[in-house]
């Protein structure tokens, strides 16, 4: 069997990226190692109730008019109706740190309101980030942005502020700890605070189909429960994939999503590892609490909520098990959804930073206990800002960082992969190519950016 390109992994990323080469003749072949696509974002069902793996939000909801935005030129390259998504959006979201909280909506200038509110004297400051954001040209792929808390620090004097605006911009996409390319900051701010957050109506599950769907019709070919076990390289270039049932592919070019330095790891030996794109060292935990009524009942009002109960906002790998102290609570309910069958059920997920390195040494038995640690925290945490709420759980999951690395493949169990990105996608093999999590556009829309750039700039010739 031969394909002009094969790409590796039926994530976001590598559908879009399918979609768009099979748009152009191209004989395309994704080869999925798990039994659903979806990725990092997927879903399932347990106990009769579907869950998605991870949608809070999806980010990026601009104007329908406005032709430049990301969103609507991701859809015109997929071709694809912005109608298709059954876009729900936010009613509001928070940033709450000890003294203070910011309240935002899809409506930037809700944000400038509450800065001035909470913080008068750094409302210049604040503005004056707003336009540098729009100035600056975030998606080049050529150079990194230098620091963005150095950039901030230039405009905005409370330390405060600054930590609460990026601790919604780093727990939705960054993957390296305690700083933020100031590029990759600037994609995020454009992202959560110029156009906003919303959910489709049945979750995720909405995305993948219609991308799949796509993907199928224009030619495109998907193999599940395919792993990708071996890239044959051969005077420089991949010339053939070796698949986990030992079944061989040869190909023209390939483009992985599965990380770079899972990717240069599959590689003959001696292409090496990720070299200056190590595997990232953040994790997370996720517990999804369904209820069987909404979160709202109890004084849970907003979509989202980013907090930090310390004023300066730690993001880095925790030295516990897990990291209490900051995270996100997300009711997918208090978005603008149906109140029908179709919507996701009424539920609660709450996401902590978590340490890799101390899930994955535990023993089985440990394993399970420590997860059960964590849920008796968080329901007490739960508790005691909304009373009666855990009463009303009928449902519980939970991942962790060994979740995620048993579901993807991604070493360590990271969301956000590497630390230092592969912004133009290239590797030492000349017709190896790398899109998603690792290539640098982050969270679902990023990730489906991603695709579509790298098979433009690489794989349409
Ligand atoms: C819990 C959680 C919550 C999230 N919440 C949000 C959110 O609310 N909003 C948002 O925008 N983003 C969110 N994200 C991030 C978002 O899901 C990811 O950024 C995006 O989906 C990444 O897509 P990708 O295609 O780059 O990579 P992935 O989704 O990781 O896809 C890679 C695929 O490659 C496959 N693969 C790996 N190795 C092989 C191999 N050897 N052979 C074959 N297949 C292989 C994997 O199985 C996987 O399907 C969340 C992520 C998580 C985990």
């Amino acid at each position: 069997m031969h394909y002009d390109i094969a790409i590796i992994g039926a994530g976001m990323s590598g559908l879009a990226a399918g979609i768009r080469l099979a748009h152009y003749d191209k004989s395309v072949c994704i080869l999925e190692r798990h039994s659903i696509p979806g990725g990092l974002n997927s879903y399932y069902r347990r106990q009769g109730i579907p869950f998605d793996v991870g949608l809070h939000a999806v980010t990026n909801l601009p104007d329908a008019k406005n032709k430049r935005a990301p969103l609507n030129r991701l859809l015109r390259q997929l071709r694809l109706r912005r109608d298709d998504l059954d876009i729900c959006e936010q009613t509001f979201s928070t940033i709450a740190f000890p003294d203070s909280q910011l309240i935002f909506t899809n409506d930037v200038e809700d944000l400038c309101s509450s800065v001035a509110d909470v913080f008068p004297r750094e409302i210049d400051g604040f503005r004056a980030l707003i336009s540098l954001v729009r100035e600056n040209d975030s998606f080049t792929l050529s150079t990194a942005g230098g620091s963005a808390r150095e950039r901030l620090a230039e405009l905005i004097r409370d330390p405060v502020l600054n930590d609460m605006i990026l601790c919604p911009l780093m727990f939705y996409g960054n993957a390296r700890e305690h700083d933020m390319d100031f590029n990759q900051f600037c994609i995020m701010f454009e992202s959560l605070f110029f156009e906003g957050f919303w959910r489709p109506a049945i979750g995720v599950r909405q995305i993948i189909d219609l991308l799949t769907n796509r993907y199928r019709a224009c030619g495109g070919e998907l193999l599940l429960r395919k792993g990708v076990r071996q890239i044959r390289v051969d005077a420089g270039s991949a010339t053939a994939l070796e698949l986990d049932d030992a079944s061989e592919i040869s190909v023209g070019a390939v483009l992985s999503s599965a990380g770079y330095p899972e990717t240069m790891a599959m590689c003959d030996a001696g292409e090496g590892d990720g070299g200056e794109h190590p595997a990232g060292e953040l994790g997370f935990v996720e517990s999804i609490f369904v209820l069987n009524q909404p979160a709202r009942d109890f004084g849970l009002n907003a979509s989202i909520e980013f907090f930090s109960e310390s004023r300066h906002f730690h993001y880095g790998r925790p030295n516990d098990l897990v990291d209490f102290s900051s995270g996100v609570i997300c009711a997918p309910r208090n978005f603008a959804v149906p109140d029908d069958e179709r919507s996701t059920a009424h539920m609660v997920r709450l996401t902590h930073l978590a340490d890799y390195g101390q899930w994955f040494s535990l023993a089985p038995d440990a394993y399970a206990e420590r997860k059960n640690d964590v849920l008796v925290h968080q329901r007490r945490w739960l508790d005691s800002r909304h009373p009666g709420l855990t009463e009303a759980i009928i449902a519980t999951d939970m991942f962790t960082p060994k979740t995620i690395k048993r579901y993807t493949g991604h070493i360590n169990g990271t969301v956000y992969g590497s630390p230092v990105k592969c912004l133009d996608g290239t590797t030492p093999i000349d017709n190896l190519f790398i899109c998603g999590t690792d290539q640098g556009f982050l969270g679902i829309v990023g990730a489906m950016l991603s695709g579509v750039s790298m098979a433009n700039l690489h794989l349409m010739r």
